[in-house]
């Protein structure tokens, strides 16, 4: 999934459940998300090094995540202190799976080897998905994210 799914549903669940637990479910919630039919945006520009598009994607990473936060923000707004700090937490640990992929990718494929091999399988046949089911694909993120903010604002 993109992150702005990730970040909402990662805020909501550690603002709702906040101690350690609810940090992990954030964590946890990665590759649940990442399990459901999703359309994904191309980084191949990072996962290959390749200088052309690699500043295109880094944007399209900032943007994507950019977004999650100003909704987060929105949100946060009435929330009391601890629940926008734990969701902050929350945030960090629904999107560590990706930050991992990326040093992973950095790192020429030694680091988190393991995870990443996971991280791919929780999204099986994701190719054919995308290209046959797109607006299926993106309807699946904005209901995660609507949903994601109602719980948030419980
Ligand atoms: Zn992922």
């Amino acid at each position: 999934m993109i992150l702005t799914p990730h970040i909402l549903v990662g805020a909501a669940i550690a603002s709702q459940i906040p101690n350690i637990w609810g940090l992990i479910l954030a964590f946890l919630s990665h590759f649940v998300l990442d399990f459901l039919p999703h359309f994904e945006y191309s980084i191949k520009g990072i996962q290959k090094s390749e200088k052309k598009q690699f500043f295109r994607d880094i944007v399209k990473v900032e943007l994507d995540f950019c977004l999650g936060m100003v909704i987060f923000t929105f949100v946060a707004m009435d929330l009391s202190p601890i629940r926008v700090i734990y969701g902050l937490l929350g945030i960090g640990a629904a999107v560590l799976p990706d930050g991992l992929l990326f040093l992973y990718y950095f790192s020429g494929g030694k680091w988190f080897k393991k995870l990443t091999e996971f991280h791919y399988w929780v999204h099986p046949k994701r190719h054919k998905i995308k290209q046959k089911l797109l607006l299926f694909t993106i309807f699946t993120q904005v209901l995660v994210g609507m949903l994601a903010i109602l719980v948030l604002i419980l």
